[in-house]
């Protein structure tokens, strides 16, 4: 694991409302995506829906205001950014309100934004705020506009994601083994810290357990400040040292998935992959996926330990495709055919 302040980018989580078109090819209605890192599939349906508070996007821009300048290199050589991110951050209802704090927040390299196909009432105004359309996969240092990530979950896209809800503690016994994994995880070493409205994240798919999991169990937040101390001392919470999250990852990496090789599965099956002991929390807080049955209980005899190769060092870009590290190349998707649903939801 990596401090935040050695991360590539920040995502600041502005709504969990989405419109990924991830059809299900049965009735081609929207259900969402497979193994989504926000768990947006398992908020109840009665739970309000979540929008951040335009005063709490101002905070939490301003505590990464120079991210970019003071924050240590990232480990990949990769350029820095503050991350606009949901759901689909078009969804919410002060899109407008937001991207104008952004703009006048910090610098615009820095700025960048997620989110699923551009609707187009906000074309004009995405490109005000984070520069050309086209510019996918063109991020580098001397960009001099910020970077837009737009993806649209087409069928050419070909996007897997990994199955996030496998939890860790249910595939290992030996709590050393266990540990000594999530300390080397890809995915936080990879991807982002975050913030939410329950505060500052050392790992993006950990701030998603406690915004929906923690959050439907009725938990306080185990998320940090934005800020600590005053005057001279004051300092935004990236550059606290990973100690100083402990709390998170002991209370969400066991549950997680990102630290074990598993297979991916595609994003337009709108299908979750699920452990044992998640399953039984996810009950618990009313997941609609979960009552709908679109989901697939993976069991811990399917578990391979060896898959990916070293366990400190697998690539969850080539394992995630299907490419185990101990044989060849195999380049395919773990699909619902050949699968079953064993608790009752139909595929
Ligand atoms: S195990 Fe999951 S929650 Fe923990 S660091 Fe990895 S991706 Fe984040």
């Amino acid at each position: 694991m990596i401090p935040p302040t050695r991360h590539w980018c920040v995502q600041i989580d502005v709504t969990n409302v989405c419109t990924m078109p991830c059809v299900a090819e049965d009735d081609g209605k929207h259900r969402g995506c497979s193994n989504c890192t926000r768990l947006n599939a398992h908020v109840a349906a009665d739970r309000p829906k979540y929008f951040m508070a335009p005063e709490v996007f101002r905070q939490a821009c301003e505590s990464l205001a120079d991210f970019r300048e003071k924050s240590l290199p990232d480990l990949h050589h990769r350029p820095k950014f503050v991350g606009m991110m949901g759901g689909d951050p078009q969804c919410h209802p002060k899109f407008p309100e937001l991207c104008a704090i952004m703009r006048g927040a910090m610098d615009q390299r820095q700025a960048a934004v997620w989110f699923g196909p551009i609707q187009p009432r906000y074309r004009e105004l995405i490109e005000r705020t984070w520069g050309p359309l086209d510019q996918k996969d063109q991020r580098h240092w001397n960009m001099p506009h910020a970077y837009i990530h737009s993806n649209a979950h087409t069928a050419a896209d070909a996007c897997v994601h990994h199955p996030l809800l496998v939890a860790i503690s249910d595939m290992i016994d030996d709590e050393l083994d266990m540990w000594a994994r999530i300390d080397a995880c890809p995915y936080q070493e990879k991807w982002s810290s975050a913030v939410t409205d329950r505060g500052a994240f050392f790992c993006e798919v950990a701030a998603a357990f406690d915004q929906v999991i923690g959050k439907g169990l009725g938990e306080p937040s185990t998320g940090l400040a934005l800020w600590t101390g005053d005057g001279p001392d004051k300092k935004p919470w990236w550059q606290k040292p990973l100690s100083a999250f402990a709390a998170q990852i002991r209370r969400w990496c066991p549950m997680c998935g990102g630290a074990m090789p598993l297979p991916a599965r595609r994003d337009c099956e709108c299908l979750d992959d699920v452990s044992e002991s998640n399953l039984a929390v996810l009950r618990r807080i009313g997941s609609p996926r979960i009552a709908s049955g679109r989901f697939r209980l993976f069991r811990r005899e399917e578990f391979d330990p060896t898959a990916g190769g070293d366990p400190a060092s697998w690539n969850p870009v080539r394992y995630a495709r299907g490419r185990y590290g101990k044989t060849r190349d195999r380049n395919d998707y773990l699909t619902t055919e050949g699968t079953e649903n064993t608790e009752g939801g139909s595929l």
